[in-house]
């Protein structure tokens, strides 16, 4: 029983232990790049902003259970499939999108950027996912044996793949120094790999493949692309916000593409999308190929093959007078986008609302994925907990404006965190905005991770944090295709499942963005219910 492993987990440690852990933990961070630049110095402290410090992360590895792991990395590959299929079905997308498109300005302009592209005839027919799809545990008091339930699909700026796989590296290291080294986790059954009873375990993380199966699919797409349409050598575009705090998660994959798969790739700031980057006449190139010009060496000149979206998915990003136009200049480009507008749109919480219905409502399911077996739709189907419209008269409108709304979380349209109403905020909140304005968001039943999960944090300022945690697990998943004309089925060209993400955070917080700087990192430590 889950409960049974936190009664000894993590480890106790001495003060002076946790000290000498933490010292280490620290310098492992930076000499691995396991690092972010500080938010909380001044610029008079910070100055020419030379600074990075450590991720926020755990101590310890959290306990996972194996089977809702494994069920977690079974389905990837499904979602993909799904993603891209809804992704290809413009009719169907834009059929659920119009009532949200009427209240909400920022869907608004990407679909009227994809309705302006499809008249001018889009160039390229290939788009690249690089997906995360997230997961809590759900064990309701009744149930001793927690269940895989998903937190949300992302389809853009999937992020902290590049991190996650130092956080496990790290964790693997500490459980599996010998025992009797001062660094090294002490004895305890969760990090005993020749133990079989009460726990099946490796006794470390399992490997985290996250940056080469990311990198991979950047380079499947950077092939995709054929050769040259100028005389200019490809390369592939990461398109990052101006500040960003998180570089080297993302530096973790430009140089798994430069070194190990030998691709050239730049990283582009938003605010110069229109000045580095041009599309040569229509006559001189009808095919409408993305050129890149390094600031560093504007003569130098690429051709885009990729590019790849760290930035541009919340409405705060779209704040200067060209920032629309340099959504629409990059979509009807040849490049290769991660991800398309459509596949963008296609990460909507109310997309994952609608795919919960089931028969006898729409199985939006089985017609996505008609090669799917009924025991692999039951699976993903299984993963879902309840959410709602809030139509007129709807199930979710009632239970919104009453006491059971205690119970569920209010989600609008948005990414990368802080955005949710939850729980005795939601009725006020409803009550308090024009009732045509509730088609943008959807109600979704809370997760009820395990009571006694605990760990220790060492944050970003080095405070050390101790108490109860809940942990959200994301499987990192990539899918490639080509949309043929006439066809509203994508032709998947590569379709891979690799590597995780473990974001653990105090269970205090509702929310859980470690960028958004509610969660830390964490890996996992798998374990099996002993068998009776
Ligand atoms: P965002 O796109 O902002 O990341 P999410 O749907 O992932 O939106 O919600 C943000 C956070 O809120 C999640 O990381 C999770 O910690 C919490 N959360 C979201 N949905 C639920 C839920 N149904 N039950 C419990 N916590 C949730
Ligand atoms: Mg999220």
């Amino acid at each position: 029983m889950a409960v049974s492993i936190y009664e000894s987990y993590p480890p106790q440690i001495s003060p002076e232990q946790e000290a000498y852990l933490v010292q280490t933990i620290k310098n492992w961070c930076i000499q691995h790049g396991l690092t972010v630049r500080p938010n909380f110095l001044s610029d008079e402290v910070n100055r020419n902003h030379v600074l990075a410090t450590n991720a926020p992360v755990t101590l310890f590895p959290s306990p996972f259970p194996q089977a809702c792991f494994d069920q977690a990395k079974d389905l990837q590959q499904v979602y993909n499939e799904l993603y891209a299929a809804i992704a290809s079905d413009e009719a169907w997308l834009e059929e659920i999108m119009r009532e949200l498109i009427e209240v909400d300005d920022f869907l608004a302009n990407l679909w009227k950027i994809h309705l302006a592209v499809k008249e001018e005839g889009y160039v390229q027919d290939i788009s690249l996912g690089m997906f995360r799809s997230d997961y809590m545990l759900n064990s309701p008091e009744d149930s001793s044996t927690p269940s895989l339930k998903q937190v949300e699909f992302n389809t853009i700026s999937s992020s902290f793949g590049g991190l996650s796989l130092l956080v496990a590296r790290m964790h693997t290291e500490l459980a599996t120094f010998p025992s009797g080294n001062s660094i090294a986790y002490p004895p305890h059954a969760l990090f005993d790999n020749t133990k079989d009873k009460p726990f099946i375990t490796s006794g470390h993380p399992p490997p985290n493949t996250s940056v080469p199966t990311l990198a991979t699919s950047l380079f499947a797409g950077h092939l995709a692309y054929g050769p040259s349409k100028t005389s200019h050598p490809l390369c592939i575009l990461f398109l990052v916000q101006d500040n960003e705090r998180n570089i080297f998660d993302q530096l973790a994959l430009s140089t798994h593409l430069q070194t190990e798969l030998g691709v050239p790739s730049f990283r582009l700031p938003v605010s110069r999308i229109l000045t580095d980057t041009q599309i040569p006449s229509k006559e001189s190139h009808p095919s409408r190929p993305l050129l890149y010009m390094p600031p560093s060496s504007p003569s130098t000149i690429f051709e885009v093959s990729v590019v790849y979206f760290r930035a541009l998915y919340a409405p705060t990003e779209y704040d200067t007078p060209t920032s629309w136009a340099a959504r629409h200049h990059l979509e009807r480009s040849s490049a290769i986008k991660c991800p398309s507008i459509l596949l963008h749109l296609s990460g909507s919480k109310k997309i994952q609302q609608v795919l919960t219905s089931k028969p006898p409502g729409p199985d939006h399911l089985s017609r996505f994925l008609p090669n799917a077996s009924s025991s692999t739709i039951e699976s993903l189907r299984s993963t879902f907990a309840p959410q709602y419209s809030l139509s007129p008269g709807s199930e979710g409108l009632s239970i919104a404006l009453s006491a059971k709304s205690q119970n569920h979380v209010l989600k609008p349209q948005r990414e990368g965190g802080g955005n949710n109403i939850y729980r005795d905020k939601i009725t006020p909140f409803l009550k308090s905005i024009p009732d045509r304005e509730y088609s943008q968001y959807i109600l979704m039943e809370l997760i009820n991770p395990p009571e006694a999960a605990k760990n220790t944090v060492l944050r970003s300022d080095g405070e050390v944090v101790r108490g109860n945690v809940i942990s959200e697990l994301g499987i990192f998943g990539t899918c490639l295709w080509k949309n043929n004309q006439g066809s509203s089925k994508p032709e998947i060209l590569h379709n891979t499942e690799g590597g995780y993400l473990m974001r653990t955070k105090g269970k205090e917080s509702d929310e859980g963005g470690v960028a958004a700087g509610f969660s830390s990192l964490d890996s996992l430590i798998l374990y099996e219910e002993a068998n009776p």
